[in-house]
């Protein structure tokens, strides 16, 4: 064995350290889940509640920050130029296991793709504010203030929901399966939630803002069936809380990756307007090329698509009627 020696002392020192780092992250961990679960509820009394802009508009709840440019889009293009209240939820941060300054540019580049499609300056206030007993950041287009973003910040479980080195092996894909019972948020200090958590933070949105619709993902789809596993199990959770809050409520899902193999239906100014979106996010994803660089690429089949799913809506509402 080569390089330093290391004096016994020292090594237990540093072991000591190293413990008791852990065992207080621990303890701060479960303080978190604590309050996250509603068994703390005190501890998040610093943190102001989560008001809706009015009632009625569109929830829109998704896995990462740019699945409602490639797959909800132009409807949401429609919604923000209708001048509805739009509050979209993105439920994981896209980390993609990379470093924070990633997950955080893709926050910062939705925001720049929304200002795009609504056609307003690029200017956010962001705090955090909590919802029933999760807290999250939320940023409000300030000329805007009914577009709302809200980032709850859970980790990319990866195309098929075995997790990341960061993270782990947990994914949003075994929070609803059962055999993972919380997921870490990516952030510090970290937050964890389990799926009736989850189930409750998505029932308030709809309860609170009474949405006339809520447009998710494909909650209908196979797991492993070509789409990533974050859009499916954001859009079973979803769909989920609709039927234990507010099942009147219509939801509408939307194919996400393979789309590619459905009809071309977007053109025109619609596939201009989602370009348009495209081009001002993409700056700020390094893993992303700018739109004119999609062709042969699994973006560029996604641009000039948009394909509801059909079974997602309410009893008694079609999915053309509700959006
Ligand atoms: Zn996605």
């Amino acid at each position: 064995m080569t390089g330093l020696r290391v004096l016994p002392g020292l090594v237990t020192a540093a072991v000591q350290r190293r413990t008791l780092a852990v065992w207080l992250g621990v303890r701060r961990r479960v303080a978190v889940l604590a309050g996250a679960t509603g068994v703390a509820r005190g501890r998040q009394a610093a943190v102001a509640g989560w008001r809706p802009p009015g009632t009625g508009g569109v929830l829109v709840v998704v896995a990462h920050p740019d699945d409602d440019l490639f797959f909800l889009s132009p409807d949401i293009v429609h919604d923000l130029r209708a001048g509805r209240p739009v509050v979209t939820v993105y439920v994981t941060s896209g980390d993609a296991g990379r470093p924070d300054r990633y997950w955080r540019g893709r926050e910062r580049g939705i925001g720049a793709a929304y200002a795009r499609m609504v056609g307003a300056a690029d200017r956010w206030s962001t705090s955090r504010v909590s919802i029933g007993t999760a807290v999250m950041t939320e940023a409000v287009l300030l000329d805007h203030p009914a577009v709302r973003l809200c980032f709850l910040r859970l980790p990319d479980g990866g195309m098929e929901g075995a997790g990341t080195p960061r993270s782990g092996p947990a994914s949003l894909q075994r929070l609803v399966n059962g055999t993972a019972s919380v997921l870490w948020t990516v952030e510090t200090p970290a937050r964890a939630y389990s799926r009736s958590a989850l189930l409750d933070v998505l029932g308030r949105f709809i309860t609170e803002l009474q949405p006339t619709v809520v447009r998710t993902l494909d909650h209908a789809g196979a797991w492993g069936d070509g789409d990533h596993s974050d859009h499916h199990a954001v859009a079973r959770l979803l769909v989920a809380a609709r039927d234990r809050s507010a099942p009147d409520v219509p939801v509408v899902g939307y194919v996400g990756y393979p789309v590619r193999d459905l009809p071309v239906n977007v053109d025109g100014a619609d596939l201009n307007a989602k370009v348009d979106a495209l081009a001002a996010y993409a700056p700020f994803d390094p893993l992303m090329c700018r739109p004119e660089e999609f062709q042969g690429r699994p973006e560029g089949a996604w641009l000039p698509r948009q394909h509801r799913v059909d079974r997602c809506s309410a009893a008694g509402a079609s999915p053309s009627s509700a959006a």
